[in-house]
């Protein structure tokens, strides 16, 4: 049981589920007239590596009855059955705060990549595919999913700045896999991460609203809409069936401040360079750049971005998004965007200064 927002995740072993992704979201439409289901839609895939999840959204407090897995007729196969009832507000909270607590106690670590021991030649890029496994991302008509769409876009633009041989990349995700937005920052911070580019695509009630929009981190939000993206793409975690994400900031201490400042700054001029780019062949929303409190932007130490590929609920904006052409002009285009912000650097221009890097590593 989860909290805000209310829902029952199941825990499972790795799982291949031979089931539609969308039926989980046909919950919601019911008749009207019936009685409001306790089950508002659910969503299921791999949550981590060995493990898998089906997430429940409820749309009141219930509590579970049974939850138990049947011998089916045939043998072989189980059916996995779980009975929910209506309980009281308060006997949902306290059954969540009881799994959080057992959750706590036995979750694993999960794997990280290995912390740079040497200062390397070349600086590290890493590319953040996001939502992927249970947490599918915004869905757009015929079932295009987010989080296939960008897994697709990070992968070509890591293969064409390997061919640059200007940068090394990290990829966050190289699978269908759920990976945290907290886990996200710190795979770019133990890799001393020189940027951080994180790839989304958006979806809104409005049809006509198209074209890329690029999101730097800020703590007040630029505009009404940047804050209505950032609250949207935070809470990936709760799609994914986490019980709360975590939250990097709590420093406070004037070098932190300093060294974040400037990280901003940084991050604020990638990002205008990258509309350039963009500008040059692809569509731009009519306000490009923006800035609201992205979670996986707020490595206080890592210059981070965050790209909207464009909105799956515009026409054209949909059929580009599913063209192979179109994603690798796009994974083209930032990477074009990338090589020449490290060249500016590597000449000397935008550079932390060195003693700044060093005792920030005491504030870590
Ligand atoms: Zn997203």
């Amino acid at each position: 049981m989860l909290a805000d927002p209310d829902r029952v995740v199941v825990e499972l072993p790795e799982t291949s589920f031979l089931i539609d992704p969308a039926i989980g979201r046909e919950v919601a439409g019911r008749k009207k007239g019936e009685a409001p289901a306790l089950v508002s839609g659910f969503r299921f895939g791999q949550f981590a590596r060995g493990r898998s999840r089906i997430v429940f959204d409820l749309s009141g407090p219930a509590r579970i009855v049974k939850a138990v897995a049947e011998p089916t007729a045939s043998g072989g196969a189980a059916r996995l059955v779980v009975e929910l009832a209506q309980t009281q507000a308060e006997s949902f909270r306290a059954a969540a705060r009881a799994a959080r607590a057992a959750q706590l106690q036995k979750a694993p670590a999960r794997e990280e990549p290995a912390t740079a021991t040497e200062v390397a030649a070349k600086p590290l890029v890493v590319i953040d595919a996001g939502h992927g496994g249970v947490d599918m991302g915004a869905v757009g008509a015929k079932s295009v999913y987010e989080k296939d769409i960008v897994l697709d876009v990070a992968r070509r633009l890591a293969a064409k700045l390997a061919t640059g041989d200007r940068v090394r990349t990290l990829l966050t995700r190289d699978s269908d896999e759920f990976v945290p937005l907290g886990d996200r920052v710190k795979i770019a911070r133990k890799a001393n991460a020189a940027l951080l580019v994180s790839i989304h695509a958006d979806m809104l009630n409005e049809a006509s609203v198209h074209g890329a929009t690029v999101y730097t981190v800020s703590d007040r939000a630029s505009d009404a809409e940047a804050a209505r993206v950032a609250a949207s793409e935070n809470a990936a975690d709760k799609a994914g069936g986490m019980a709360e994400s975590e939250e990097i900031g709590d420093v406070h201490d004037i070098l932190f401040d300093l060294t974040r400042r400037e990280t901003r700054a940084i991050g604020h001029q990638f990002a205008t360079s990258l509309i350039d780019f963009w500008k040059a062949a692809g569509d731009l929303n009519k306000n490009p750049i923006r800035s609201a409190g992205f979670v996986v932007l707020k490595a206080p130490d890592v210059p981070s971005v965050l790209l909207e590929l464009g909105y799956l609920s515009n026409e054209r904006d949909l059929a580009k998004l599913g063209s192979e052409h179109w994603r690798q002009s796009a994974a083209d285009r930032v990477a074009q965007a990338v090589e020449r912000y490290f060249a500016r650097r590597t000449a000397g221009v935008e550079r932390i200064a060195p003693e700044r890097s060093a005792e920030l590593a005491i504030v870590r």
